[in-house]
């Protein structure tokens, strides 16, 4: 319980996988930081997530958003070497790489579109005809129009992740407050000079909001339209007692992803639900079906648990990275749809430098709070 008005330098609202790897880089940098998460720190988007760093398979199109990706997948190798230093936690970074496998005529010309933009942009994207693919895969995965290969897409366990960027920032210094709801703003002459929660206020010379698919709801508050909405994924585990394979398999409307601690990731529906959170039995039903006609041998495995979160989408499919101007020390993270774990790392890295009034790594004017949203 707090007694009395708390201050900190710096509040972040918000104990997913983007506040946590914003506290972190601002740790790193000796700033005092406060978390505050209304559940517990990871429970939300980010424990359903997948963990794919699908800088490249996730995008349809050059722009911002791959640029970003690219850049935020190349942070993770040394990401790692830091926080298993600082925390003993390892964020289980699998390199294999993934198979997006091509479902029908459109979509191998579509994949082999995007293999060509890519290898231009520098990036690796390697064909695969089926009899290729049988070589690398046996009978393991159901094909017929060929794959593209991504090694350099890797992924990580959310859970583990998160708690080794938590617990570095916490060795660093970093304080967090879970089960403490932000309720309300407190402004002084216009400003953002901290937020109220049911056990008091607390002040801060820089206030982030990094609240997920809730963040629009906080910033009507005042009077921001920020286009952010959730977005249901549903998806579930499986027990393996051995991986089927080392390569995430990725299609259409499912993935397939092997984790280090055994168990199979399979992911995942996109839905408009509200902010309602619980897996429905049609939608994992739909999903194992696909799941077991790509790969038939998952269909005798046990179930561990079924997932459901809110991802954070935003109107334009952009996040919502930096200074909302004109209301003093506030600052927004949110929006990351699909790929706030691949993005975790740069934003944590750009939004410190930016809060810390440093040079910045990235050109955030894509990302821009104020920008206009035109939705084609
Ligand atoms: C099924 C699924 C699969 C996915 N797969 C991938 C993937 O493979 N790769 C990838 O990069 N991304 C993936 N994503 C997306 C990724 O999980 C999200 O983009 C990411 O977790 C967003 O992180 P966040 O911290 O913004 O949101 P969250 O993890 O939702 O965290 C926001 C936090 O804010 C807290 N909060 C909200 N309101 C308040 C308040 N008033 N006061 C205090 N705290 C508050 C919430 O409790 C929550 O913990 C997936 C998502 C889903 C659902």
């Amino acid at each position: 319980m707090l007694e009395n008005t708390r201050h900190t330098e710096t509040l972040i609202v918000g104990g997913g996988i983007i506040g946590c790897a914003i506290a972190y880089e601002l740790a790193k940098s000796g700033r005092q930081t406060l978390v505050i998460e209304k559940h517990t720190l990871g429970s939300q988007s980010t424990r359903a997530g997948a963990g794919m760093l699908g800088a490249q398979v996730e995008m349809h199109a050059p722009g911002p958003m791959y640029d970003l990706g690219v850049q935020s997948r190349a942070l993770f190798p040394a990401l790692r070497e830091e926080l298993i230093e600082l925390s003993g936690i390892d964020m289980e970074l699998q390199t294999p790489g993934i198979f997006r496998v091509a479902v029908d005529e459109s979509d191998r010309l579509d994949l082999l579109e995007r293999q060509r933009w890519q290898t231009e942009h520098g990036q690796r994207a390697i064909w695969f005809e089926d009899e290729d693919l049988r070589r690398e895969l046996g009978d393991l995965v159901s094909t017929g129009h060929g794959a593209l290969y991504l090694p350099d897409d890797h992924q990580v366990r959310n859970p583990q992740f998160l708690l080794a960027l938590a617990a570095s920032a916490k060795r660093l210094g970093t304080q967090y407050l879970e089960h403490t709801a932000m309720t309300g703003f407190l402004l002084e002459r216009g400003s953002v000079v901290g937020v109220k929660t049911l056990d008091g206020d607390i002040r801060a010379d820089q206030v982030v909001l990094a609240t997920g698919a809730w963040t629009g709801l906080l910033a009507n508050q005042l009077e921001l339209d920020l286009p952010i909405y959730p977005v249901k994924g549903q998806s579930f585990l499986l027990d393996a007692y051995g991986p089927p394979t080392p390569f995430t398999i990725y299609t259409h409307g499912c993935y397939i992803l092997p984790k280090r601690n055994g168990q199979i990731y399979v992911g995942a529906t996109e839905e408009q639900a509200g902010f309602d959170r619980r897996p429905v039995l049609r939608s994992l039903a739909s999903l194992s079906s696909r799941a077991v006609e790509l790969m038939p041998s998952l269909g005798g495995l046990p179930f561990a648990e079924p997932l459901a979160g809110l991802r954070p989408g935003s109107a334009d499919g952009l996040p919502f990275l930096g200074k909302v101007e004109g209301l003093g020390g506030l600052f927004v993270a949110s929006g990351h749809f699909r790929n706030g774990v691949l993005l975790s790392a740069i934003t944590g890295k750009v939004m410190a430098e930016l809060m810390n009034g440093q040079e910045l790594s990235v050109d955030l004017t894509p990302f821009a709070v104020e920008r206009k949203i035109r939705i084609s």
